[in-house]
């Protein structure tokens, strides 16, 4: 048989499988493990955004739409992107797809040619660096430490930036570390970007998920010349808890626009034409749920930063966004538990899921290979006893 595609063969298996794999095992055989590996709300769709839902199906909206979403999904678009971001586009300048994830593809798709720069600030969300090398990118991975609260500064990018560069990935707020740029952080990012004429993918799926009445800023709000060169990502997985439907977007100038639409039309085809509908629901109908979930959420992150800076062995630094905690396991490299010494966060995420029956996602896959990241997207008792049982397997005393 002929090799397979090079790019394709190339393409990583995701490198928290191992855990995953011995979690899903030790669940299937009854043992009480509990996971924080949740990279999606653990809320229902709220019920009106359904009832949508099921009247699409009802009223026969279960055709072909155009490519790149309905005029009235898109003109949903532009009116929440105006009220919460204060941006404004044209729903000719709005490309929907099948959650925000192919629009990452697509966005990189419509910008990169083989052997094109793409600045990666790290701990990054894993399926970026696999994106850009399946488009045949060459990503420039920038780190940004926790002392720097994981955010790429603009002298650091400024460095990275070479005549081969075309873009950036920003993902703002941050998976895996819940951190989220100021205003002005942005504004001496997008200085940079203007100046050396770079895209910017503005990832901002998070930006519901705010804490500590911090202000979300869109990268598309803070110049027009940003605007210009943003292809700014969101969609409604997060926000409203529909991580199943499957619908995100892009929005961009309208050359980008054009060229994404274009390239989706012969690749993905139409998003779903029901999920359309309750997108439409969700983005246009009552908010009050988003604001539900949001306080939820920042209990849960108040719970879980201090119980866990107040354990030895471990630590965090405060996220502002998202519902994720990067766990600083630095003092305990080289140390020994049961038996096992621990070199990295792998070591430690197979030995707390063995000993300790919890499940956490190594930050190895996130290129911070000193922390592991937990989700709070589970309940409050699940926190409460994960902490708990993380406290037990610090001391030694398996679970
Ligand atoms: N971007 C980031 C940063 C994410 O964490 C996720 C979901 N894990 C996505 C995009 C994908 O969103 P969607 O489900 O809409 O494809």
């Amino acid at each position: 048989m002929k090799e397979l595609s090079k790019i394709a063969l190339a393409v990583e298996p995701s490198a928290t499988m191992a855990i995953d794999t011995m979690f899903k095992q030790m669940k299937a055989d009854g043992i009480d493990v509990i996971g924080f590996g949740a990279g999606e709300p653990d809320f229902a769709t709220p019920d009106h955004i359904k009832a949508a839902g099921h009247a699409a199906i009802d009223n026969n909206d279960t055709r072909y739409t155009p490519s790149t979403g309905t005029v009235e999904l898109r003109k949903a678009i532009c009116q929440r992107l105006k009220e919460d971001c204060g941006v404004e586009y044209d729903f000719k300048q709005i490309a929907v797809s099948n959650g925000a994830k192919p629009c990452v593809y697509t966005a990189l798709r419509a910008l990169v040619n083989p052997g094109d720069e793409v600045i990666l600030p790290s701990p990054y969300w894993v399926s970026y660096v696999e994106m850009i090398r399946m488009v045949g990118g060459v990503p420039v991975v920038v780190d940004a430490s926790e002392a720097e609260d994981f955010k790429l500064t603009a002298e650091k990018l400024a460095a990275a930036i070479t005549p081969k560069t075309k873009c950036m990935i920003l993902n703002n707020p941050s998976n895996p570390t819940g951190m989220m740029y100021s205003r002005k952080e942005l504004e001496a990012i997008a200085k940079v970007c203007v100046e050396a004429d770079i895209y910017v993918i503005s990832d901002e799926i998070y930006y519901s998920l705010v804490y500590d009445n911090e202000e979300f800023v869109s990268f598309a709000a803070i110049s027009p010349e940003a605007k210009e060169r943003t292809l700014l990502i969101n969609g409604v997985s997060k926000a409203y808890a529909m991580t199943g439907w499957r619908i995100g977007y892009v929005a961009a100038n309208a050359q980008v626009a054009k060229v994404i639409a274009n390239y989706l039309s012969h690749s993905t085809g139409s998003p779903c034409a029901v999920s359309q509908k309750a997108a439409v629901e969700a983005l246009s109908g009552p908010q009050d749920t988003v604001e539900q979930m949001r306080l939820a959420f920042e209990r849960r992150r108040n719970y879980m930063v201090e119980r866990m800076n107040s354990i030895e062995g471990v630590s965090c630094i405060k996220p502002h966004g998202a519902f994720y905690v990067m766990m600083n396991i630095e003092q305990l490299i080289g140390k020994e538990l049961f038996g096992t010494t621990i070199h990295n966060a792998d070591d430690f995420g197979q030995l707390f899921l063995k000993y300790g029956k919890v499940a956490v996602v190594p930050g190895t896959s996130f290129n911070a290979p000193n922390f592991v990241r937990w989700s709070y997207a589970t309940s409050r008792t699940n926190i409460r006893e994960g902490l708990d049982r993380l406290e037990k397997f610090l001391k030694g005393q398996a679970v």
